[in-house]
């Protein structure tokens, strides 16, 4: 003879009770954030500016987003991890730059102030932070509000306002610190993320995708440009003219990324979300609008769901209009918090 009916009705219900008791995180957004990201000072009227996460935590408060998201607190990263992605020469030059009171790297583009060094660092660390948070399941997914960005970032040299690879790092450091196999990285920012492609041109355990403007800077990101060696096809870019908006963006998501990522298989997916192809950015010339990086986060979630538990970590890159720039970050939010 059986259990008494109730009992029985009990037990099927009690593992999901008890995997929500045990495991609040199961729906939980990690928001990795640090008034020190503030300290990188860029100088008067340069975009990427200070200016840029105070409009974001200014409207998450607003809104009451941020007291529903998992405070992340990021360390800096040790210097010597960064060896994964930069030459230890390069980084070196760097800390040397900002102590000596350099204004800027390498090309001129990428100002520097003296604690841009750790405050680089930091940003690194913030990835990592949110990287550890997704791996060990204390969240469902995360969102990095961090400066300075990093997906021009080369090998041995600072570009685009960049320092340090914050996304190429962290896909080495979920490889290597959690074991993880495959990385899918989904770079929307307007521009191309040049630093990022090369990190991983021969890698095949690196999925590259990027949609961007072309021609435009950084020059890089054709059609063409799909990989080397082992890594061939594991680099995918998606050149779109100047001027495009939602529907070339969704299309090339729906249409590219989906069916290639589907395949590919992730074991956690990176975004480098740049918000500088929204309509209202002064940089970007193209004409994406807030609801549609909504949209386009739901395709990478889905992507997320259906391959690796959900687990995925977004990075501020780009994005130039203060008020597209919360706005868009709010969609985002939104849509990893589950609303949408
Ligand atoms: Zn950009």
């Amino acid at each position: 003879m059986g259990p008494p009916l109730h009992t029985k009705g009990l037990r099927s219900v009690l593992p999901i009770v008890l995997a929500l008791i045990c495991n609040p995180a199961l729906g939980a957004t990690g928001f990795v954030y640090d008034d020190a990201y503030l300290l990188h000072a860029t100088g008067a009227d340069h975009p990427e500016s200070p200016q840029r996460l105070k409009a974001i935590v200014a409207h998450l408060q607003e809104t009451g987003l941020l007291d529903r998201l998992t405070r992340l607190t990021p360390t800096p990263a040790p210097a010597d991890s960064l060896t994964t992605i930069h030459g230890a020469k390069y980084v070196a030059e760097v800390a040397r730059g900002c102590d000596e009171g350099r204004a800027c790297l390498d090309a001129g583009d990428t100002t520097i102030c003296k604690d841009s060094y750790r405050i680089a660092l930091l940003a690194v660390g913030g990835a990592y932070a949110a990287v550890d948070a997704v791996m060990d399941g204390r969240v469902r997914n995360a969102f990095c509000a961090i400066r300075p960005p990093g997906h021009h970032a080369l090998k041995d040299q600072a570009m685009g306002f960049c320092v340090f690879n914050n996304v190429a790092l962290a896909a080495r450091y979920a490889q290597q610190k959690h074991d993880v196999g495959k990385v899918l990285i989904v770079d929307w920012d307007v521009h191309h993320g040049n630093g990022t492609q090369a990190a991983f041109y021969d890698d095949p355990t690196v999925l590259y995708f990027s949609v961007h403007r072309s021609p435009f800077y950084p020059g890089s990101g054709a059609e063409t440009e799909t990989g080397s060696g082992a890594g061939v096809g594991y680099t995918v870019n998606i050149p779109l003219p100047a001027g495009s908006s939602d529907a070339q963006y969704l299309d090339a998501f729906e249409r590219v990324l989906k069916p290639k990522a589907l395949e590919f298989r992730p074991d956690l997916i990176l975004i480098s979300a740049g918000f500088d192809a929204h309509e209202r950015d002064p940089l970007g010339g193209m004409k994406v609008t807030t609801e549609c990086y909504g949209r386009l986060t739901r395709i990478v979630e889905t992507i997320a769901e259906e391959c690796c538990d959900g687990r995925l970590v977004s990075v501020l890159e780009g994005g130039y209009d203060l008020t597209a720039l919360a706005d868009s970050v709010e969609t985002h939010l939104r849509v990893l918090l589950g609303d949408e």
